[in-house]
């Protein structure tokens, strides 16, 4: 009788919630038709999607591979300063919208599915400064790596990394810049060295702009002896 009523009950408090908070378009706030995720067909149809064959993605993939780290590497979309995407990674990381996130890691999902890099041994997010994590509340990068592991099947590590200091925020330095202020930034925790060891690594990140921070994170899982990083983020920055 009990599990009858329960599916019932959470469909009806959906439809209330609906009522009172009709879902809207996360970028353009226009409303949503059932079946719409996290923004309107309008706003989807004006994000591009990432083609390997595209020179931003392998100008993108050489610049992560700059060390031979990285063994391959999936990205979903571009984003564009002025496009739906950023209305959508601005409420995904400032606005606690973490369903944002998941929803994103479910498409990176499907395009590392398709890439046949489904079988990895682990999803491992980029983690946040602790002192970043307490005033934000959360790190993005773990709920698109949730969404992540929900489709390919690979089992979500988060804690694995974690940054050995402070690094200022990336988005006033340039290239250079953003390499030394990455460099050996990161470092595995001590009781997850065993887990890494020969394992094949998803290694998720929100938006790749230099490829910086990916690349620290990549050598510090490498000297933890992984067999193999893949990079994986839901845009790549144009
Ligand atoms: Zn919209």
């Amino acid at each position: 009788m009990h599990a009858d009523i329960r599916p019932v009950s959470s469909s009806l408090l959906r439809i209330c919630a609906d009522v009172v908070f009709p879902p809207v378009c996360h970028s353009c706030n226009a409303s949503l038709l059932p079946g719409d995720s996290i923004a309107c067909p309008s706003c989807l149809r004006a994000i591009l999607p990432v083609d390997e064959w595209d020179d931003a993605y392998r100008e993108a993939f050489a610049n992560l591979n700059e060390e031979r780290t990285v063994a391959d590497f999936v990205a979903a979309w571009y984003f564009e300063r002025d496009g739906p995407l950023r209305a959508l990674m601005h409420r995904l990381k400032y606005g606690g919208m973490s369903s944002i996130g998941v929803a994103f890691g479910r498409v990176l999902g499907e395009r590392i599915r398709e890439a046949g890099l489904g079988g990895s041994d682990m999803v491992v997010p980029l983690p946040l400064h602790t002192s970043r994590m307490r005033e934000r509340g959360y790190n993005q990068c773990e709920h698109i790596a949730r969404g992540v592991s929900a489709v390919t099947g690979s089992p979500l590590r988060t804690g694995v990394l974690r940054r050995t200091r402070f690094t200022p925020s990336q988005t006033p330095l340039g290239h250079g810049g953003r390499r030394e202020n990455v460099r050996d930034a990161f470092a595995l925790s001590p009781h997850d060295l065993q887990a890494v060891a020969g394992r094949t690594v998803l290694l998720v990140d929100d938006v790749v702009t230099t490829g910086a921070t990916m690349r620290s994170c990549a050598g510090a899982l490498h000297r933890a002896g992984a067999r193999a990083v893949i990079a994986c983020a839901v845009a790549i920055a144009r």
